[in-house]
């Protein structure tokens, strides 16, 4: 079941939902399908395909855009009573209005949905490595050089970021110099230095080159019980430093099967991604990955991840507006050669956040031949 007050609203499919909306509403308008049930069935249909058509395109659109979008949606609002025959009985009359405005508005909103599905999407496409506790220094030396080799083969619109232990940063580095591939840690102390035995600081990691930092992954949240407080601390450390936070957000298998997905991940994005400054919202990348997906070879069929993804999107926009169509969402869970090309064909997934396949060079980088896009 899901959980009624944060899920998105998705009260109808858009393209069969749209179809029988302009046909019911060609059909009482032309009185066809006489008598004012059927007129208030019409703009009912009409009101949730509208709702929903305008829930998909706003959040794409930019301060701009929305504007013109709302003002057309008012202009025939407010015409719309002027335009037809006015001599109909008082209910009849009402109900022809309400269907004309919302078919006008109906069709702005069918228009802009065609324009955005079909403009090329501005993201960052990431393919992010995460090595966890795993490779000896110089096994992680050669791991990076597989990369690096094999990299020119992989479109060179793909960011290709490993994050290494922190033990073998400073050679990794080295051996990542001279290509486009970057360089990220596992995490980073909540505090800038001092009596903190056995933590790592952002301003080292960035001294050894680091330019991204993974944090609140799940195993970090589960393992060493971080919360949203210390994940706010870290993430100041990380900005402070120049570093760019990959905060990862996702639900457990309970969670999931008791439809809270949705409330689990805006809860996180809220503790957190609400208290950066959109300077700081700039320079942030998503990391979606379901707990019951990560190292489990379950992954999210793509239809899951893109549901959550633009979600995610919607809820980073009612903070941050447009410039949550700029944020890079990547998914992680289980993702491998064989899946990734389906997963990031969709719309909201900018990439993924990758485990055990970044382990092996040919699949991390098989993963990144997986962008058609
Ligand atoms: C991860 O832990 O970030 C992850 C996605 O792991 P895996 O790909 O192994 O599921």
């Amino acid at each position: 079941m899901r959980s009624r007050n944060t899920a998105p609203q998705q009260p109808i499919g858009l393209v069969p939902g749209s179809i029988a909306a302009l046909a019911l509403c060609g059909l009482t308008m032309s009185g066809l399908l006489p008598g004012i049930i059927w007129k208030l069935v019409s703009i009912l249909l009409c009101g949730m395909v509208w709702w929903q058509a305008s829930l998909n395109v706003m959040a794409k659109m930019d301060r701009r855009q929305r504007f013109i979008f709302q003002a057309l949606c008012y202009i025939g609002l407010f015409l719309m009573p002027l335009i037809g025959p006015g001599e109909l009985p008082r209910m009849e009359y009402i109900a022809l209005k309400f269907t004309g405005v919302f078919l006008w508005a109906l069709i702005i909103a069918i228009i802009y949905n065609i324009i955005y599905k079909n403009k090329p999407k501005m993201r960052k496409k990431i393919v992010a490595g995460n090595w966890k506790m795993n490779t000896l220094p110089a096994e992680g030396v050669e791991l990076a050089k597989g990369v690096v080799a094999g990299r020119g083969e992989v479109c060179s619109c793909v960011n290709f970021i490993v994050c290494p232990p922190f033990t073998h940063l400073a050679m990794v580095a080295e051996a990542l110099k001279g290509s486009d591939i970057e360089l990220g840690a596992q995490n980073c102390a909540a505090e800038a230095k001092g009596a903190y035995t056995g933590e790592v600081a952002a301003q080292m990691i960035a001294a050894l080159g680091c330019k991204y930092v993974i944090l609140g992954h799940s195993e970090r949240r589960q393992y060493y019980g971080e919360t949203s407080e210390t994940l706010n601390k870290k993430m100041a450390q990380a900005y402070a430093n120049g570093l760019t936070p990959i905060y990862c957000v996702g639900e457990n298998l309970d969670e999931r099967e008791a439809g809270k997905h949705f409330d689990v991940v805006k809860a996180q994005i809220e503790e957190v991604v609400y208290n950066l400054t959109e300077e700081q919202f700039k320079n942030l990348v998503i990391a979606y990955e379901p707990v019951w997906a990560i190292g489990t070879g379950k992954t999210a069929t793509a239809d899951q991840a893109q549901e959550i993804h633009a979600y995610i999107r919607k809820v980073l926009a009612d903070k941050f507006g447009a410039a949550a169509a700029e944020c890079p969402i990547l998914y992680g869970g289980s993702c491998k050669p064989s899946n990734a090309a389906e997963i990031f064909a969709k719309e909201d997934v900018d990439g993924g956040l990758i485990g055990g396949a970044a382990l092996k060079a040919e699949d991390f980088l098989a993963i990144g031949k997986g962008f058609q896009k």
